[in-house]
């Protein structure tokens, strides 16, 4: 939940009639607060990597007067070896595609591939639908039960029903952090098929849960994309880089929609470098899923209810007052959350040691 209301647009102003009511993405900014509130990876890009992207950076200032390479060659080259290392696959540059964060990448997908419309089942990820409405794709919402779980049987009836375009899975699920199996993907994977549409499973969070990755899917099932973000575990939310796995024909497609030389030749350069250095950069994950089982042990104790989660943050509900006026509360404590208009929960990101602590005591004073 953002606080801004509907924009009164100008009558000058030709903005889309569908658009008209909708607000921008975003959550609160608030200075001077400890910020837990959008997922990020709280562990600042280590020293020796910083180092090396500075060694790196004069070759590609020098040539500034030129386009990026259009394709992203290298760097596509990079994350294949990274997803094949990480996934135990045989997946080439042909199968990837980058771009400036996960969220261009589906709206390039949407471009191309939504004009049978979008599913998804919500509570998830919002800007999912607001790609949907930008890009003139129909978007159709299925349910999550109480526990945040899909029923695969609607769904896959849903899907035989629809027959939409694209169908959208977030694994683990944002906002609620929850994993679909494997096994129920890959019933998704077969219901899409079926109907020659896609399944896009946004695995933003991949690297802090246990389950087996989607990408494995795409061998048997070529309708089925993977996307992923260098956003959230590889600390790196600052310089837009997402990227999506899927079989070649959906690439190629993506290059149809994708605009000339969309990744900037600065982006491209320092993602090798931190790619060069997965291993450091993705040091901190083991800790954060750590902290993160901590912190839910904490607020259990305190007497919240908290939601399982395979991600980088915690959806949890239980507060003496509602969760506007928590959220209010723990602002005028230093403490900022996100209100992700879930009634009765807030979904709070694990940060540092030292942050989580502030959190647990600011929290302590709104237990039930
Ligand atoms: C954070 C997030 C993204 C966006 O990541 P960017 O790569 O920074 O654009 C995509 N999907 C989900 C579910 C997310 O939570």
């Amino acid at each position: 939940m953002t606080n801004s209301k509907p924009e009164k647009w100008p009558d000058w102003l030709p903005i889309r009639s569908e658009l008209a009511e909708l607000t921008p993405y975003g959550a609160p900014q608030i200075s001077g607060v400890t910020a837990l509130n959008t997922n990020e990876n709280p562990f600042a890009v280590p020293r020796e990597v910083v180092a090396q992207m500075l060694t790196r950076l004069p070759e590609v200032l020098e040539n500034l007067n030129r386009y990026p390479d259009r394709d992203a060659t290298f760097l596509r080259e990079a994350l294949a070896n990274y997803i094949n290392k990480s996934t135990k696959s045989d997946f080439s540059i042909s199968n990837l595609w980058a771009a400036n964060g996960s969220n261009e990448i589906l709206q390039t997908l949407m471009l191309a591939c939504g004009g049978r419309g979008a599913l998804g089942f919500t509570p998830s990820y919002s800007v999912h639908p607001l790609i949907a409405k930008a890009t003139g794709t129909d978007w159709s919402a299925g349910n999550r039960d109480d526990s945040f779980d899909i029923d695969i049987e609607k769904a896959t009836a849903q899907i035989a029903e629809l027959k939409p375009g694209l169908t959208f899975i977030t694994t683990p699920n944002n906002p609620s952090g929850t994993a679909t199996s494997f096994s129920d993907l890959e019933k998704l994977a077969s219901a899409t098929k079926a109907v020659k549409g896609l399944l896009i499973i946004d695995e933003a969070y991949a690297e802090f849960s246990a389950e087996v990755s989607a990408v494995k899917l795409i061998a048997t099932y070529p309708n089925v994309v993977v996307v992923r973000t260098m956003s959230k575990a590889f600390a790196f939310a600052g310089a837009r880089v997402g990227y999506a796995i899927g079989d070649e024909s959906i690439v190629k497609a993506l290059l149809v929609t994708r605009l000339p030389y969309h990744l900037s030749s600065t982006t491209q350069a320092l993602a090798l470098v931190a790619l060069e250095n997965s291993p450091l950069l993705l040091a901190e994950v083991a800790a954060l899923v750590a902290e993160r089982e901590r912190v839910a042990r904490e607020l259990s104790k305190l007497g919240f209810d908290v939601v399982p989660s395979s991600a980088n943050f915690l959806l949890f509900r239980g507060f003496k007052v509602d969760s506007p006026e928590a959220w209010k509360s723990l602002v005028d404590s230093g403490i900022l959350l996100r209100d992700v208009g879930l009634e009765g929960y807030l979904r709070v990101t694990i940060g540092l040691p030292i942050e989580n602590e502030q959190f647990l005591a600011a929290i302590a004073a709104l237990k039930p």
